[in-house]
C-alpha cells in the first residue's frame, strides 16, 4: 500500500489541476473557485493530512460524525485554522451541535430550520461560546424532488428574505447538486440563473457552491466559487456511506 500522505498529496494536486483547467477553460480567476474537501467517511487523519498539505476547507454531512472529527483535527493542529461546512441534509433538533463545529452550513432549506440555526446561535453568542454569526447558504432542489434536500427554486427568494431577516445568520450564497436526471451543465445554468437573483436581493450571497468529484468543470464553466469534492480526493467511499 502506498503511503496515504503521498497519495492525498497525488490526489490533490490532481483536483487542483481540475480546477485549474476548468477555470482557465472558462476564462476565470484561480481564486474565484474553492476547494472543499468532503471528508464524510474518511477518518479524521485524513482531514489533518490534507490540512498539512495546505486545504483549509472541510465539509461533512452528518452531524454525529462531523462532530467528533472537527474536534480531533482541531486537538492535532492547534494553530492550523481550518474550517468547517455542513454541506448535508440536518434535522432542527440538531442545530445546537451543528453550530457547535460548523463554520458555514450549505444545507440550509426551510425556514423551520433558518430559525433553528439562529435560536442556536444566539444561545451559543449568549453563552460566550461565539461570537459571530453563523454563514449559510441555501441548497436549492433542482428537480422540485426535495427528497434529497433542498428548497425548490420557487421558494427560493423567500427563505433568501427569511434569512435576510436575522441577525444570527449570514447568507453567503446558493448552493446545489446536480440531479441524475438532468445533464450537469443545464442544471448548474439554472442555479446558476437562481442564484443571481438570490444576490441581486442580497448582497452577500455571493456564493455558488456547485460540483462534485464528477461535475466539477461543469459546474466552474457555470460560475461555480466552491466545489464540494470527496472521492476525487480520498477515494471510493465504501457501500456503508449514505
Ligand atoms: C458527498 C458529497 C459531496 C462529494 O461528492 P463526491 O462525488 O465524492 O465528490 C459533495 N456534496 C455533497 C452535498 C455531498 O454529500
Amino acid at each position: 500500500m502506498t503511503d496515504r500522505r503521498e497519495q492525498l498529496a497525488e490526489n490533490l494536486a490532481a483536483v487542483r489541476e481540475q480546477i485549474a483547467e476548468a477555470c482557465r477553460d472558462a476564462g476565470r480567476p484561480l481564486d474565484q473557485v474553492k476547494l472543499l474537501a468532503v471528508t464524510k467517511t474518511f477518518p479524521a487523519s485524513d482531514a489533518i493530512l490534507l490540512a498539512e498539505l495546505g486545504v483549509t476547507d472541510f465539509a461533512e454531512n452528518r452531524d454525529q460524525e462531523a462532530a467528533p472529527k472537527a474536534a480531533e483535527v482541531a486537538l492535532a493542529l492547534p494553530d492550523t485554522p481550518v474550517r468547517w461546512h455542513m454541506v448535508g441534509r440536518m434535522q432542527r433538533n440538531k442545530a445546537r451541535s451543528v453550530v457547535g463545529w460548523a463554520d458555514e452550513v450549505q444545507s440550509v432549506d426551510s425556514p423551520r430550520l433558518a430559525a433553528a440555526l439562529a435560536k442556536a446561535v444566539a444561545a451559543a453568542r449568549t453563552h460566550g461560546r461565539r461570537d459571530e454569526p453563523l454563514s449559510v447558504l441555501i441548497q436549492a432542489s433542482l428537480d422540485g424532488d426535495t427528497e434529497r434536500g433542498g428548497v425548490p427554486l420557487s421558494g427560493l427568494l423567500e427563505l433568501a428574505d427569511e434569512i435576510g431577516r436575522s441577525s444570527e445568520l449570514i447568507l453567503r450564497g446558493v448552493m446545489g447538486v446536480a440531479p441524475l436526471s438532468m445533464d450537469p451543465a443545464a442544471a448548474f445554468a439554472l442555479l446558476s440563473k437562481a442564484a443571481a437573483r438570490v444576490r441581486s436581493d442580497h448582497p452577500t450571497a455571493v456564493e455558488l457552491s456547485a460540483g462534485m468529484s464528477g461535475d466539477l468543470a461543469a459546474a466552474i464553466r457555470q460560475g461555480s466559487t466552491c466545489v464540494r469534492v470527496g472521492t476525487g480526493l480520498f477515494g471510493y467511499r465504501g457501500l456503508a456511506s449514505p
